[in-house]
């Protein structure tokens, strides 16, 4: 054996000691940590990326990384991090996610191995969770991304089966264009289109209602009627990004009833409302869709990367993912042969994040999670409506506060960029940029199990200190 791997198998437990120790000094203060690290932190240092001849062991370039790059790590986990969607991790996550690393199980069948069975009871457990039947199976995939694109592309086999093509086999040019439709889609389903040879182009952007993200019923059927009779895939958003709208689900469904289409919902951090009484009448009507999206690493608070594609086409699926070889068992139509319903082979024992995260806190757990993340958004938005210098674009519908400055001479998105120059460089609280109804805007979105009310109270002291006049 090389010299350093023998004495880093002798020093094993050290190594695990110091990165406990590391990540234990990382959490102590993440509440205190800049929530966006200087420009010059962010940066390689100077050889970094140079391969090393025989290299310097763990304990050497942990002690490396940590003095040269933990300045440049963002307190993205921690309670104020409010940019795009970000999730942090729950202890019981995280000590799962450490044990997936050192386990290192590959999920993929349940041949000899506990994971895949994990993955089930946890896929069961979800279920129970957010309220979807029986009938939909699941599997963890990386992100939304990647579950927005098993999603669709269990449609495009559908698409195909409606008309007697079998286009795993025979490609899509056998099948011709596809028809997608949606209000909102966000952009990884965009991404998905391009990834499954369906294209970009083939998206049909559907009117919304007025003042609203939710998609216009009636401009979708007209769309549906000009298709005359064809099959086409309806993208639904259960929770958009900028206001957390949710499309009217049981007219999508009533439409169902009358034109062919393939519902795909993407609910990457809407649908967990749907574990608290008070918010789960948002997503009625999804346990009809054909295919949901669930991340993980958002609202459900596991570490990157994680995320669930559900669907109730399980044969399907397998049509498009397995995978036949001579050394791996033939497929068999169960919902924990992973290896034959996702687009990985070889996968993370991703799973055991969340099935720990489940047991340790349960129901009520992820209730208060999310319950509490959206009592403070609503708190934020008040707060930022009762300021001088910020209106609300949109009301606070559940997590995101969508807002904009006030009396902004000139250039409004210079000047909302600006702001929020200074806000990252403040490092309290973390907002990013966005468009709404045609105004540059700015969002916060809440889903960090961490955040209390103090979190809100110190939040909008740096969003008032940021504003222009106090500069
Ligand atoms: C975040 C998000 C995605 C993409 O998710 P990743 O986990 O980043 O791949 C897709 N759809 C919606 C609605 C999202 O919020």
């Amino acid at each position: 054996m090389h010299p350093r791997l023998q004495q880093d198998l002798d020093q094993f437990p050290q190594i695990l000691d110091r990165t406990r120790q590391l990540a234990e000094g990382f959490l102590a203060g993440l509440k205190q940590r800049p929530v966006y690290p200087p420009l010059e932190a962010q940066q390689l240092q100077l050889g970094d990326d140079q391969l090393a001849d025989s290299g310097n062991g763990a304990l050497a370039t942990l002690e490396d990384f940590w003095l040269r790059y933990a300045e440049g790590l963002s307190g993205s986990a921690g309670p104020r991090y409010f940019g795009f969607v970000t999730g942090g991790a729950t202890p019981a996550a995280l000590a799962a996610d450490w044990l997936v690393s050192a386990i290192d199980q590959n999920s993929l069948l349940s041949h000899d191995t506990v994971a895949a069975a994990i993955e089930l009871a946890t896929i069961e457990q979800l279920k129970s969770l957010l309220g979807l039947p029986k009938a939909f199976s699941g599997s963890f995939v990386s992100g939304a991304t990647m579950a927005n694109f098993v999603g669709i592309a269990i449609g495009r086999q559908w698409l195909g089966q409606q008309r007697g093509i079998d286009v795993a086999e025979q490609g899509l040019a056998a099948l011709g264009p596809i028809q997608v439709l949606s209000a909102n889609a966000h952009s990884s389903s965009v991404k998905a289109l391009s990834m499954l040879g369906i294209g970009r182009d083939a998206l049909k952007i559907v009117d919304c209602l007025p003042d609203s993200e939710a998609m216009d019923t009636a401009a979708l059927e007209r769309h549906l009627a000009a298709s005359n009779g064809a099959p086409v895939i309806v993208l639904a958003s259960a929770g958009t990004v900028n206001t957390v709208i949710f499309d009217d689900l049981p007219r999508l469904l009533a439409l169902r009833e009358r034109y062919p289409f393939w519902l795909h919902v993407d609910a990457a951090f809407g649908g967990v409302a749907a574990c608290s009484p008070h918010y789960s009448p948002l997503l009625t009507g999804w346990e009809q869709a054909d295919s949901i999206t669930v991340d993980a690493h958002k609202w459900l608070n596991v570490p990157y990367d994680s995320a669930i594609q559900f669907t109730r086409h399980l044969e399907l699926q397998m049509q498009v993912f397995q995978n036949h070889s001579v050394y791996m068992e033939a497929p068999t139509l169960r919902p924990d042969d992973y290896l034959h319903l996702t687009p990985e082979n070889s996968r993370r024992f991703r799973a055991l994040p969340l099935w720990m995260a489940l047991k340790a806190y349960g129901r009520s757990g992820m209730q208060d999670m999310v319950e509490r993340n959206i009592q403070l958004a609503r708190r934020l938005g008040a707060g930022l409506d009762a300021s001088e210098g910020f209106h609300l674009l949109a009301p606070v519908n559940l997590n995101v506060v969508c807002f904009a400055l006030s009396n902004v001479e000139g250039d409004a998105a210079a000047a909302r960029d600006r702001f929020i120059a200074r806000l990252d460089r403040h490092g309290i609280v973390r907002c990013t940029p966005t468009h709404y109804n045609g105004q540059p805007g700015i969002r916060a979105a809440l889903v960090n199990w961490m955040t209390e009310e103090e979190d809100i109270r110190l939040a909008l002291e740096s969003l008032r200190h940021c504003l222009p006049e106090a500069f």
